[in-house]
């Protein structure tokens, strides 16, 4: 008897560091599904290295326009900031040529580091597309780079450590709100000591996210994490305390532009959620059922994420919904763009890209052990938000390409009735 005990005891232990080490081996070894569609070069042309040579590429593209539209504005507005005086949101406008009817406003870098494909993207719609559109009734509206500071230093968030998706709102009650699944998940997010990727507690993460999973399930814990908070300065997906220095500086701008126009149609570009190499279309959720079949008309034949599956979430203070609570009297319609990087629909995906965003923001405020480390979270979080894979970076154009040239197609026919 005592045997036989023994000797499922002992199965019983076998199976259990089996699992834990193939579960510890696929997360250490984990890559996204490898991208099989051809590469296109000419497409690279738009992807560089660095916040400032992306700036120069747009600005350059955009004055090529100068002289082929009426009243072209091509400016930028500085951010204040207390570490860098050359921080800037750059714009191009070409306003629409006869009758003010809609706007389309296609802005980049809510997410600093998401700004590279941003980037290129506006690169791409400025070279390629806008000399097909009809600018009749129809202005444009392209803002490169609405936290600058992320985007030049490689972060999401702004240097108040501040997402930009989490902290837009014209009320302030936004900065008073709790999260409290979040306060409760606060020490397993926030670790406060220096980065060791070597540490038990790294090297066995998947273990210990695992059983989060199991105590909450996936879908509260990803609300949980992802919705956005404002109690942990320090922490990950903190929306700040009071409306961003980059959310204030550009208000004005859309403001002022908006103004003339009926119709506003924003399209924000953002990379990091869902299928590697996958535009998903992810709208904030929407009740106004005319709105939302003009979206579905804008986009058919594509699958829009309404937040019908499981991996849904909604965040607090995102910028789209900001957009239309400063133009109340516009109708106003929104999208958004996510450029899917490690799989994150996947378990092992979403936890691989949590854990290099809490990595990349404890190294930000608590420093790295070694040097190893630090060069290791940052290639990581860089390749979360900005893969370096040319098919992949091809895709994003080839799909921008597509979906943009036929997205405003459709908005130029879409029309809004004079309210009476
Ligand atoms: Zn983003």
């Amino acid at each position: 008897m005592k045997k036989t005990f023994k000797i499922i005891l002992l199965s019983f232990l076998l199976v259990m560091a089996c699992a834990v080490g193939w579960v510890t081996y696929q997360f250490n070894t984990y890559k996204p599904k490898t991208i099989t569609q051809t590469m296109n070069p000419e497409n690279l042309a738009y992807f560089k290295e660095t916040y400032v040579d992306c700036r120069k590429s747009f600005l350059d593209e955009a004055q090529k326009h100068k002289g082929l539209h009426k009243d072209i504005e091509i400016s930028g507005i500085a951010v204040e900031s207390s570490v860098d005086p050359d921080l800037s949101i750059d714009y191009c406008y070409i306003p629409a040529q006869q009758s003010f009817e809609r706007l389309f406003i296609l802005t980049s870098a809510v997410h600093g580091i998401e700004g590279y494909v941003g980037s290129a993207v506006q690169q791409m719609f400025l070279r390629e597309l806008v000399k097909d559109i009809n600018l009749n009734d129809m202005g444009l509206l392209i803002i490169h780079a609405v936290n600058p500071s992320g985007f030049k230093n490689y972060r999401r968030v702004s240097e108040n450590n501040a997402d930009l998706d989490r902290n837009c709102s014209t009320e302030d009650g936004l900065y008073l709100s709790e999260n409290k699944g979040y306060n409760e998940l606060n020490l397993f997010l926030n670790q406060r000591q220096k980065v060791s990727l070597t540490s038990f507690g790294n090297f066995f993460f998947p273990l210990n996210a695992i059983q989060k999973i199991l105590k909450y399930s996936m879908g509260t814990l990803r609300q949980a994490i992802l919705q956005g908070q404002y109690q942990h300065e320090k922490g990950v997906y903190y929306g700040g305390h009071k409306l961003e220095p980059s959310i204030i500086a550009v208000t004005p701008l859309i403001r002022e532009i908006s103004e003339k126009y009926k119709m506003i149609f924003s399209l924000d570009l953002h990379t990091g959620y869902g299928q590697n190499g996958t535009l998903h279309l992810f709208p904030s959720p929407l009740k106004d059922a005319k709105k939302k079949a003009e979206i579905e008309n804008i986009f058919s034949g594509l699958r829009i994420d309404w937040g019908d599956t499981n991996d849904f979430y909604t965040v607090t203070g995102d910028f789209t919904s900001y957009l239309e609570q400063i133009l109340p009297e516009k109708h106003y319609l929104t999208m958004t763009f996510e450029f899917g990087t490690l799989d994150t629909k996947t378990t092992m995906g979403s936890i691989k890209a949590l854990h290099n965003v809490m990595l990349e923001n404890q190294g930000v405020h608590y420093g790295y052990k070694t040097r190893k480390d630090e060069t290791q979270v940052k290639s990581r979080f860089l390749e979360s938000y900005y893969p370096s894979s040319d098919a992949w970076r091809s895709k994003v154009i080839e799909d921008s390409r597509q979906v943009l040239s036929q997205a405003l197609e459709e908005y130029v026919k879409t029309t809004v009735e004079d309210q009476p």
